[in-house]
Protein backbone atom coordinates (compact mmCIF):
# COMPACT_ATOMS: atom_id res chain seq x y z
CA UNK A 1 0.00 0.00 0.00
CA UNK A 2 1.33 3.37 -0.78
CA UNK A 3 2.01 5.47 2.20
CA UNK A 4 1.18 8.79 1.94
CA UNK A 5 2.63 12.03 3.31
CA UNK A 6 1.63 12.81 6.49
CA UNK A 7 0.38 16.28 5.00
CA UNK A 8 0.07 19.61 6.48
CA UNK A 9 -1.15 21.54 9.11
CA UNK A 10 -1.88 25.30 8.44
CA UNK A 11 -1.59 27.60 11.14
CA UNK A 12 -3.51 30.57 11.28
CA UNK A 13 -3.32 33.72 13.36
CA UNK A 14 -5.85 35.80 14.28
CA UNK A 15 -5.50 39.73 15.23
CA UNK A 16 -6.93 43.61 13.34
CA UNK A 17 -5.63 46.39 11.76
CA UNK A 18 -6.43 48.55 14.82
CA UNK A 19 -3.15 47.74 16.10
CA UNK A 20 -0.90 49.46 13.74
CA UNK A 21 1.87 47.69 11.36
CA UNK A 22 4.37 47.90 14.16
CA UNK A 23 2.70 45.48 16.52
CA UNK A 24 1.28 43.64 13.62
CA UNK A 25 4.72 42.73 12.66
CA UNK A 26 5.59 41.46 16.27
CA UNK A 27 2.47 39.71 16.31
CA UNK A 28 3.50 37.81 12.94
CA UNK A 29 7.50 37.29 14.52
CA UNK A 30 5.72 36.03 17.33
CA UNK A 31 3.45 33.02 15.83
CA UNK A 32 6.26 32.21 13.13
CA UNK A 33 8.26 31.44 16.13
CA UNK A 34 5.26 29.26 17.54
CA UNK A 35 4.48 27.53 14.66
CA UNK A 36 7.99 27.10 13.79
CA UNK A 37 8.65 25.33 17.71
CA UNK A 38 5.49 23.17 16.96
CA UNK A 39 7.27 22.56 13.78
CA UNK A 40 10.15 21.08 15.65
CA UNK A 41 8.30 18.55 17.61
CA UNK A 42 8.53 14.75 17.04
CA UNK A 43 5.29 14.84 18.30
CA UNK A 44 3.87 16.24 15.25
CA UNK A 45 3.39 14.39 12.14
CA UNK A 46 2.48 16.65 9.56
CA UNK A 47 4.80 19.59 8.35
CA UNK A 48 3.74 23.19 9.97
CA UNK A 49 2.87 25.87 7.70
CA UNK A 50 2.64 29.43 9.03
CA UNK A 51 -0.05 31.54 7.34
CA UNK A 52 0.10 35.30 7.32
CA UNK A 53 -1.78 37.05 10.18
CA UNK A 54 -5.63 37.38 9.30
CA UNK A 55 -6.97 40.50 10.19
CA UNK A 56 -10.10 40.91 7.36
CA UNK A 57 -12.81 38.65 7.36
CA UNK A 58 -11.89 38.35 2.92
CA UNK A 59 -8.59 37.26 4.22
CA UNK A 60 -10.00 34.95 6.85
CA UNK A 61 -12.61 33.41 4.73
CA UNK A 62 -10.77 32.74 1.80
CA UNK A 63 -7.94 30.97 3.60
CA UNK A 64 -10.89 28.94 5.62
CA UNK A 65 -11.87 28.14 1.83
CA UNK A 66 -8.79 26.99 0.87
CA UNK A 67 -7.79 24.86 3.28
CA UNK A 68 -10.89 23.20 3.07
CA UNK A 69 -10.56 22.18 -0.24
CA UNK A 70 -6.17 21.39 -0.63
CA UNK A 71 -5.28 18.04 -0.52
CA UNK A 72 -2.08 18.60 1.80
CA UNK A 73 -4.08 19.89 3.92
CA UNK A 74 -5.07 17.62 7.07
CA UNK A 75 -6.21 20.40 9.41
CA UNK A 76 -5.98 23.99 10.70
CA UNK A 77 -4.16 25.31 14.15
CA UNK A 78 -5.83 28.99 14.77
CA UNK A 79 -4.88 31.24 17.92
CA UNK A 80 -5.75 34.80 18.05
CA UNK A 81 -2.71 36.14 18.86
CA UNK A 82 -4.44 40.01 19.74
CA UNK A 83 -7.93 40.33 19.86
CA UNK A 84 -9.68 39.32 16.68
CA UNK A 85 -13.41 40.47 16.42
CA UNK A 86 -14.87 37.07 15.95
CA UNK A 87 -17.86 38.63 14.00
CA UNK A 88 -14.33 38.41 10.83
CA UNK A 89 -14.53 35.22 11.88
CA UNK A 90 -17.94 33.95 10.70
CA UNK A 91 -18.15 33.34 6.97
CA UNK A 92 -14.58 31.74 7.38
CA UNK A 93 -15.37 29.39 10.00
CA UNK A 94 -18.70 28.64 8.60
CA UNK A 95 -17.09 27.49 5.13
CA UNK A 96 -14.17 25.81 6.98
CA UNK A 97 -14.33 21.93 6.42
CA UNK A 98 -10.95 20.71 7.25
CA UNK A 99 -10.27 20.08 11.08
CA UNK A 100 -10.08 22.68 13.57
CA UNK A 101 -7.38 22.86 16.90
CA UNK A 102 -7.76 25.92 18.63
CA UNK A 103 -4.56 26.91 20.36
CA UNK A 104 -5.01 28.90 23.36
CA UNK A 105 -1.33 30.07 24.22
CA UNK A 106 0.85 33.44 23.95
CA UNK A 107 4.34 34.35 23.02
CA UNK A 108 5.93 34.82 26.69
CA UNK A 109 5.83 32.26 29.39
CA UNK A 110 6.50 34.47 32.47
CA UNK A 111 5.11 38.01 32.90
CA UNK A 112 7.95 40.83 32.94
CA UNK A 113 6.42 42.17 35.93
CA UNK A 114 8.75 44.90 36.38
CA UNK A 115 8.99 46.38 32.86
CA UNK A 116 4.99 45.59 31.42
CA UNK A 117 3.55 48.21 30.02
CA UNK A 118 0.53 48.67 28.02
CA UNK A 119 2.45 47.83 24.50
CA UNK A 120 3.08 44.88 26.20
CA UNK A 121 -0.68 44.46 27.60
CA UNK A 122 -1.73 45.48 23.76
CA UNK A 123 0.64 42.88 21.91
CA UNK A 124 0.13 39.84 24.30
CA UNK A 125 -3.82 39.72 24.98
CA UNK A 126 -4.47 35.98 23.74
CA UNK A 127 -5.84 35.36 27.54
CA UNK A 128 -9.15 37.53 25.97
CA UNK A 129 -8.71 37.43 22.41
CA UNK A 130 -8.70 33.21 22.01
CA UNK A 131 -11.99 33.61 24.47
CA UNK A 132 -13.80 35.93 21.88
CA UNK A 133 -12.52 33.14 19.78
CA UNK A 134 -14.25 30.62 21.63
CA UNK A 135 -17.53 32.05 21.94
CA UNK A 136 -17.77 32.54 18.03
CA UNK A 137 -16.47 28.88 17.80
CA UNK A 138 -19.09 27.38 20.36
CA UNK A 139 -22.02 30.40 18.88
CA UNK A 140 -21.72 28.90 15.11
CA UNK A 141 -21.08 25.01 16.51
CA UNK A 142 -18.00 24.84 15.15
CA UNK A 143 -16.29 21.01 15.93
CA UNK A 144 -12.73 21.35 17.23
CA UNK A 145 -10.17 20.32 20.06
CA UNK A 146 -9.06 23.10 22.12
CA UNK A 147 -5.42 23.12 23.92
CA UNK A 148 -4.51 25.33 26.29
CA UNK A 149 -0.93 25.98 27.12
CA UNK A 150 2.90 27.64 26.21
CA UNK A 151 4.03 25.48 23.26
CA UNK A 152 7.38 25.23 25.49
CA UNK A 153 4.96 22.54 27.70
CA UNK A 154 5.94 19.40 25.93
CA UNK A 155 2.14 17.86 26.96
CA UNK A 156 0.72 21.01 24.65
CA UNK A 157 2.78 19.08 21.62
CA UNK A 158 1.75 16.19 22.65
CA UNK A 159 -1.94 16.91 22.48
CA UNK A 160 -1.64 18.52 19.03
CA UNK A 161 0.72 15.38 17.95
CA UNK A 162 -2.71 13.52 18.81
CA UNK A 163 -5.02 15.89 17.04
CA UNK A 164 -2.82 15.56 14.49
CA UNK A 165 -2.95 11.70 14.08
CA UNK A 166 -6.93 12.14 14.46
CA UNK A 167 -6.81 14.31 11.54
CA UNK A 168 -4.50 12.70 9.32
CA UNK A 169 -6.77 9.53 10.21
CA UNK A 170 -9.63 11.67 9.03
CA UNK A 171 -8.45 12.78 5.75
CA UNK A 172 -7.45 8.86 4.63
CA UNK A 173 -10.97 8.11 5.70
CA UNK A 174 -12.48 10.81 3.55
CA UNK A 175 -10.82 9.46 0.49
CA UNK A 176 -10.68 5.78 1.46
CA UNK A 177 -12.34 3.29 -1.08
CA UNK A 178 -13.49 0.13 0.64
CA UNK A 179 -13.97 -3.10 -1.74
CA UNK A 180 -16.46 -5.88 -0.48
CA UNK A 181 -15.90 -9.22 -1.82
CA UNK A 182 -19.74 -10.49 -1.20
CA UNK A 183 -21.75 -9.48 0.83
CA UNK A 184 -22.83 -9.48 4.57
CA UNK A 185 -22.87 -12.97 6.23
CA UNK A 186 -26.47 -14.14 6.21
CA UNK A 187 -28.54 -13.45 8.95
CA UNK A 188 -25.91 -10.89 10.76
CA UNK A 189 -26.93 -7.41 12.15
CA UNK A 190 -24.49 -5.46 13.34
CA UNK A 191 -22.17 -5.52 10.49
CA UNK A 192 -25.17 -4.14 8.12
CA UNK A 193 -25.53 0.16 7.66
CA UNK A 194 -26.01 2.73 5.91
CA UNK A 195 -23.32 2.85 3.24
CA UNK A 196 -24.55 6.10 1.81
CA UNK A 197 -24.51 8.10 5.15
CA UNK A 198 -21.16 6.81 5.86
CA UNK A 199 -20.16 8.40 3.14
CA UNK A 200 -21.81 11.25 3.60
CA UNK A 201 -20.09 11.17 7.21
CA UNK A 202 -17.10 9.83 6.70
CA UNK A 203 -15.94 10.09 2.89
CA UNK A 204 -15.22 6.82 2.33
CA UNK A 205 -17.15 5.00 -0.65
CA UNK A 206 -18.21 1.42 -0.02
CA UNK A 207 -18.72 -1.24 -2.84
CA UNK A 208 -19.02 -4.70 -3.63
CA UNK A 209 -16.84 -6.80 -6.21
CA UNK A 210 -17.55 -10.52 -7.48
CA UNK A 211 -15.26 -12.54 -5.57
CA UNK A 212 -14.60 -14.42 -9.00
CA UNK A 213 -13.20 -11.09 -10.30
CA UNK A 214 -10.47 -11.37 -7.29
CA UNK A 215 -9.95 -15.40 -8.35
CA UNK A 216 -9.59 -14.43 -11.96
CA UNK A 217 -6.65 -11.84 -10.34
CA UNK A 218 -5.42 -14.88 -7.69
CA UNK A 219 -5.40 -17.16 -11.10
CA UNK A 220 -3.20 -14.82 -12.94
CA UNK A 221 -0.26 -14.27 -10.57
CA UNK A 222 3.03 -15.90 -12.11
CA UNK A 223 4.83 -18.56 -10.29
CA UNK A 224 8.12 -16.31 -9.85
CA UNK A 225 5.18 -14.18 -7.91
CA UNK A 226 4.54 -16.82 -5.78
CA UNK A 227 8.02 -17.93 -5.32
CA UNK A 228 9.47 -14.51 -4.35
CA UNK A 229 6.74 -14.38 -1.43
CA UNK A 230 7.49 -18.00 0.11
CA UNK A 231 10.90 -16.92 0.18
CA UNK A 232 9.82 -13.99 1.90
CA UNK A 233 7.42 -16.08 4.43
CA UNK A 234 10.81 -17.96 5.01
CA UNK A 235 12.58 -15.06 5.46
CA UNK A 236 10.12 -13.26 8.16
CA UNK A 237 8.08 -16.15 9.77
CA UNK A 238 8.75 -19.22 11.57
CA UNK A 239 7.40 -21.50 8.72
CA UNK A 240 5.70 -24.95 9.72
CA UNK A 241 8.06 -27.85 8.25
CA UNK A 242 5.37 -29.52 6.45
CA UNK A 243 4.23 -26.05 4.50
CA UNK A 244 8.48 -25.83 3.41
CA UNK A 245 9.99 -26.43 0.11
CA UNK A 246 9.72 -29.98 -0.48
CA UNK A 247 7.03 -30.59 2.77
CA UNK A 248 3.98 -32.63 2.44
CA UNK A 249 1.42 -29.45 2.10
CA UNK A 250 4.21 -26.98 0.58
CA UNK A 251 1.58 -26.35 -2.26
CA UNK A 252 -0.82 -25.18 0.07
CA UNK A 253 1.55 -22.27 1.51
CA UNK A 254 2.12 -21.75 -2.42
CA UNK A 255 -2.03 -21.29 -3.17
CA UNK A 256 -1.91 -18.54 -0.03
CA UNK A 257 0.98 -16.71 -1.32
CA UNK A 258 -0.63 -16.50 -4.81
CA UNK A 259 -3.95 -15.44 -2.69
CA UNK A 260 -1.94 -12.73 -1.09
CA UNK A 261 -0.71 -11.53 -4.41
CA UNK A 262 -3.14 -11.22 -6.36
CA UNK A 263 -5.42 -9.76 -3.50
CA UNK A 264 -2.82 -7.04 -3.11
CA UNK A 265 -2.79 -6.72 -6.80
CA UNK A 266 -6.36 -6.02 -6.88
CA UNK A 267 -6.54 -3.54 -4.46
CA UNK A 268 -3.65 -1.87 -5.94
CA UNK A 269 -5.20 -1.66 -9.24
CA UNK A 270 -8.61 -0.55 -7.80
CA UNK A 271 -6.66 2.06 -5.36
CA UNK A 272 -8.85 0.10 -2.24
CA UNK A 273 -7.27 1.12 1.21
CA UNK A 274 -10.18 -1.17 2.61
CA UNK A 275 -11.68 -4.44 2.28
CA UNK A 276 -13.94 -7.37 3.24
CA UNK A 277 -14.23 -11.01 3.07
CA UNK A 278 -17.08 -13.83 3.06
CA UNK A 279 -16.65 -16.92 3.97
CA UNK A 280 -20.48 -18.04 2.34
CA UNK A 281 -18.84 -16.22 -0.85
CA UNK A 282 -15.92 -17.74 -1.35
CA UNK A 283 -16.47 -18.16 -5.23
CA UNK A 284 -13.35 -20.13 -7.10
CA UNK A 285 -11.51 -19.26 -4.22
CA UNK A 286 -9.42 -22.69 -2.88
CA UNK A 287 -8.42 -21.37 0.65
CA UNK A 288 -10.58 -18.94 2.85
CA UNK A 289 -7.76 -16.12 2.63
CA UNK A 290 -6.32 -16.26 6.10
CA UNK A 291 -2.47 -15.56 5.47
CA UNK A 292 -2.83 -12.59 3.18
CA UNK A 293 -5.93 -10.72 5.07
CA UNK A 294 -3.28 -10.86 7.95
CA UNK A 295 0.05 -9.38 6.04
CA UNK A 296 -2.26 -6.88 3.84
CA UNK A 297 -3.64 -5.57 7.45
CA UNK A 298 0.05 -5.19 8.43
CA UNK A 299 0.71 -2.90 5.58
CA UNK A 300 -2.06 -0.68 6.09
CA UNK A 301 -4.99 -1.58 4.81
CA UNK A 302 -8.30 -2.05 6.44
CA UNK A 303 -10.27 -5.67 7.15
CA UNK A 304 -13.36 -6.97 8.30
CA UNK A 305 -14.76 -10.43 8.29
CA UNK A 306 -17.83 -11.55 7.45
CA UNK A 307 -18.57 -8.38 5.05
CA UNK A 308 -18.31 -5.99 7.99
CA UNK A 309 -17.24 -2.87 6.02
CA UNK A 310 -17.78 -0.61 9.22
CA UNK A 311 -14.95 -2.40 11.30
CA UNK A 312 -12.52 -2.35 8.00
CA UNK A 313 -12.84 1.64 7.35
CA UNK A 314 -12.06 1.86 10.95
CA UNK A 315 -9.20 -0.74 11.13
CA UNK A 316 -7.70 1.50 7.95
CA UNK A 317 -8.22 4.74 9.65
CA UNK A 318 -6.72 3.72 13.06
CA UNK A 319 -3.69 2.04 11.20
CA UNK A 320 -3.22 5.49 9.77
CA UNK A 321 -3.47 7.27 12.85
CA UNK A 322 -0.86 5.23 14.46
CA UNK A 323 1.57 4.78 11.69
CA UNK A 324 5.15 5.18 13.38
CA UNK A 325 4.26 4.64 16.48
CA UNK A 326 5.08 1.67 18.67
CA UNK A 327 2.83 -0.82 18.64
CA UNK A 328 0.12 -2.64 16.47
CA UNK A 329 -3.78 -2.48 15.41
CA UNK A 330 -5.32 -5.17 14.73
CA UNK A 331 -9.02 -6.44 13.30
CA UNK A 332 -10.22 -8.13 16.63
CA UNK A 333 -13.54 -9.61 17.86
CA UNK A 334 -14.47 -11.10 21.58
CA UNK A 335 -14.38 -14.73 21.38
CA UNK A 336 -14.34 -16.02 25.21
CA UNK A 337 -13.73 -15.64 28.32
CA UNK A 338 -11.56 -16.87 31.61
CA UNK A 339 -14.04 -15.99 34.42
CA UNK A 340 -12.18 -17.31 37.38
CA UNK A 341 -13.12 -14.57 40.17
CA UNK A 342 -10.28 -12.08 40.14
CA UNK A 343 -8.47 -13.24 36.87
CA UNK A 344 -11.27 -12.33 34.69
CA UNK A 345 -10.14 -12.11 31.05
CA UNK A 346 -11.29 -12.07 27.72
CA UNK A 347 -9.71 -14.23 24.48
CA UNK A 348 -9.76 -11.95 21.24
CA UNK A 349 -9.15 -13.87 18.27
CA UNK A 350 -11.00 -14.77 14.73
CA UNK A 351 -11.21 -17.38 12.82
CA UNK A 352 -7.92 -16.11 11.02
CA UNK A 353 -7.58 -13.08 10.44
CA UNK A 354 -5.40 -11.11 13.64
CA UNK A 355 -2.78 -8.66 12.63
CA UNK A 356 1.00 -9.53 13.16
CA UNK A 357 1.71 -5.87 14.44
CA UNK A 358 0.15 -6.62 17.85
CA UNK A 359 2.21 -9.82 17.80
CA UNK A 360 5.13 -10.35 20.31
CA UNK A 361 7.15 -12.01 18.56
CA UNK A 362 8.01 -14.08 15.30
CA UNK A 363 4.61 -15.22 14.35
CA UNK A 364 4.35 -19.69 12.87
CA UNK A 365 3.15 -19.96 10.03
CA UNK A 366 0.74 -22.86 10.59
CA UNK A 367 -1.71 -24.88 8.59
CA UNK A 368 -4.85 -26.68 10.22
CA UNK A 369 -8.53 -27.24 8.62
CA UNK A 370 -10.76 -24.70 9.47
CA UNK A 371 -14.79 -26.27 10.65
CA UNK A 372 -16.51 -23.96 8.93
CA UNK A 373 -16.76 -22.72 4.96
CA UNK A 374 -16.22 -25.61 3.33
CA UNK A 375 -12.73 -25.08 1.60
CA UNK A 376 -9.00 -26.59 1.73
CA UNK A 377 -7.14 -25.81 4.95
CA UNK A 378 -6.43 -22.60 4.87
CA UNK A 379 -2.70 -20.77 5.51
CA UNK A 380 -2.06 -18.76 9.20
CA UNK A 381 -0.14 -16.91 11.09
CA UNK A 382 -0.12 -17.91 14.73
CA UNK A 383 0.78 -15.54 17.87
CA UNK A 384 -0.04 -14.26 21.22
CA UNK A 385 -0.51 -10.64 21.37
CA UNK A 386 2.22 -8.15 22.63
CA UNK A 387 1.36 -7.27 26.54
CA UNK A 388 0.31 -3.91 27.17
CA UNK A 389 -1.87 -1.23 27.13
CA UNK A 390 -4.48 -0.92 24.15
CA UNK A 391 -7.77 -0.18 23.61
CA UNK A 392 -10.77 -2.15 21.69
CA UNK A 393 -13.07 0.15 19.67
CA UNK A 394 -15.92 -0.88 17.55
CA UNK A 395 -18.52 0.99 15.12
CA UNK A 396 -22.52 0.61 14.93
CA UNK A 397 -25.27 1.91 12.96
CA UNK A 398 -27.75 2.56 15.01
CA UNK A 399 -30.22 3.46 12.80
CA UNK A 400 -30.44 6.78 12.89
CA UNK A 401 -26.36 7.68 13.07
CA UNK A 402 -22.89 6.18 13.82
CA UNK A 403 -21.84 4.88 17.33
CA UNK A 404 -18.21 4.47 18.38
CA UNK A 405 -17.14 2.74 21.90
CA UNK A 406 -14.29 2.62 23.24
CA UNK A 407 -12.91 0.10 25.89
CA UNK A 408 -9.60 1.13 27.02
CA UNK A 409 -7.83 -2.43 28.07
CA UNK A 410 -4.55 -4.33 29.38
CA UNK A 411 -3.27 -7.46 26.85
CA UNK A 412 -1.65 -9.92 29.12
CA UNK A 413 0.28 -12.96 28.81
CA UNK A 414 -2.06 -15.64 28.25
CA UNK A 415 -1.82 -17.72 31.42
CA UNK A 416 -0.71 -20.86 30.20
CA UNK A 417 0.73 -21.88 26.78
CA UNK A 418 -2.19 -22.20 24.35
CA UNK A 419 -0.39 -25.09 22.14
CA UNK A 420 -3.95 -26.50 21.09
CA UNK A 421 -5.11 -22.84 19.61
CA UNK A 422 -4.35 -22.87 15.95
CA UNK A 423 -5.44 -18.77 15.74
CA UNK A 424 -3.59 -15.62 16.96
CA UNK A 425 -4.92 -14.34 19.64
CA UNK A 426 -5.05 -11.74 22.03
CA UNK A 427 -5.76 -12.35 25.82
CA UNK A 428 -6.84 -9.06 27.67
CA UNK A 429 -8.11 -7.31 31.10
CA UNK A 430 -10.74 -4.72 30.06
CA UNK A 431 -10.87 -1.85 32.31
CA UNK A 432 -12.68 -0.97 35.08
CA UNK A 433 -13.07 -4.57 34.89
CA UNK A 434 -15.00 -7.40 32.63
CA UNK A 435 -18.25 -7.16 34.31
CA UNK A 436 -18.45 -3.34 33.99
CA UNK A 437 -17.00 -3.57 30.60
CA UNK A 438 -18.93 -5.97 29.26
CA UNK A 439 -22.76 -4.73 30.65
CA UNK A 440 -21.24 -0.88 29.30
CA UNK A 441 -20.59 -2.56 26.25
CA UNK A 442 -23.87 -4.62 25.44
CA UNK A 443 -26.06 -1.68 26.49
CA UNK A 444 -24.44 0.52 24.35
CA UNK A 445 -25.18 -2.35 21.44
CA UNK A 446 -21.44 -2.18 20.43
CA UNK A 447 -20.44 -4.75 17.67
CA UNK A 448 -18.67 -8.09 18.33
CA UNK A 449 -15.72 -6.63 15.29
CA UNK A 450 -13.52 -4.29 16.79
CA UNK A 451 -10.44 -2.56 16.33
CA UNK A 452 -7.48 -3.61 18.76
CA UNK A 453 -4.97 -0.77 18.78
CA UNK A 454 -1.86 -0.22 21.19
CA UNK A 455 -0.83 3.00 19.08
CA UNK A 456 -3.18 4.40 19.26
CA UNK A 457 -5.59 5.35 22.32
CA UNK A 458 -9.09 7.34 23.62
CA UNK A 459 -7.59 10.41 23.49
CA UNK A 460 -6.82 10.02 19.32
CA UNK A 461 -9.97 8.52 18.97
CA UNK A 462 -12.08 11.67 20.88
CA UNK A 463 -10.47 14.11 18.41
CA UNK A 464 -11.36 11.60 15.83
CA UNK A 465 -15.42 11.85 16.94
CA UNK A 466 -15.18 15.29 16.99
CA UNK A 467 -13.65 15.77 13.75
CA UNK A 468 -16.53 13.29 12.21
CA UNK A 469 -19.83 14.53 14.43
CA UNK A 470 -19.64 10.57 15.80
CA UNK A 471 -21.05 9.59 19.20
CA UNK A 472 -18.00 8.25 21.08
CA UNK A 473 -18.88 6.17 24.31
CA UNK A 474 -15.67 5.25 26.54
CA UNK A 475 -15.31 2.75 29.06
CA UNK A 476 -12.23 3.13 31.14
CA UNK A 477 -10.82 3.26 34.62
CA UNK A 478 -13.44 5.20 35.78
CA UNK A 479 -16.48 3.49 34.41
CA UNK A 480 -19.52 2.70 35.94
CA UNK A 481 -22.69 0.74 34.36
CA UNK A 482 -25.08 3.32 35.96
CA UNK A 483 -23.13 6.39 34.60
CA UNK A 484 -22.75 5.06 31.37
CA UNK A 485 -26.17 3.64 31.21
CA UNK A 486 -27.21 7.57 31.82
CA UNK A 487 -24.47 8.78 29.35
CA UNK A 488 -26.57 6.49 26.67
CA UNK A 489 -29.70 8.11 27.38
CA UNK A 490 -28.86 11.77 27.77
CA UNK A 491 -26.73 11.33 24.18
CA UNK A 492 -29.94 9.62 22.61
CA UNK A 493 -31.23 12.59 23.56
CA UNK A 494 -28.80 15.26 22.53
CA UNK A 495 -27.73 13.23 19.19
CA UNK A 496 -31.64 13.08 17.89
CA UNK A 497 -31.47 17.26 18.87
CA UNK A 498 -28.73 18.07 17.13
CA UNK A 499 -29.49 15.92 13.44
CA UNK A 500 -30.86 18.21 11.27
CA UNK A 501 -34.19 17.07 10.48
MN1 LIG B 1 -16.39 -12.49 12.98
Amino acid sequence: MTTQAAGEIWFLTGSQGLYGEDTLRQVAAQSQQIAAELGQSDEIGPRIVWKPVLTEPDAIQRICQEASIAPECVGVIAWMHTFSPAKMWIAGLDALRAPLLHLHTQANVALPWADIDMDFMNLNQAAHGDREFGFMQTRLGVARTTVAGHVSDPDVCRRIGVWSRAAVGYAAMRSLKLARFGDNMRGVAVTEGDKVEAQHRFGVSVNTYAVNELVLAVDEVSDADVDALVKEYDDVYQVASDLRVGGERHESLRYAARIEAGLRGFLTDGGFGAFTTNFEDLGGLRQLPGLAVQRLMADGYGFGGEGDWKTSLLLATVKRMGAGRAGGTSFMEDYTYHLVPGEERILGAHMLEVCPTISGGVPTVEIHPLGIGGREDPVRLVFDADPGPAVVVGLADLGDRFRLVANEIDVVPPDEPLPSLPVARAVWKPRPNLRTSAESWLMAGAPHHTVLSSAVGTEELTDLAEMTRTELLVIDADTTTRQLTKEIRWNQAYYRLASPL
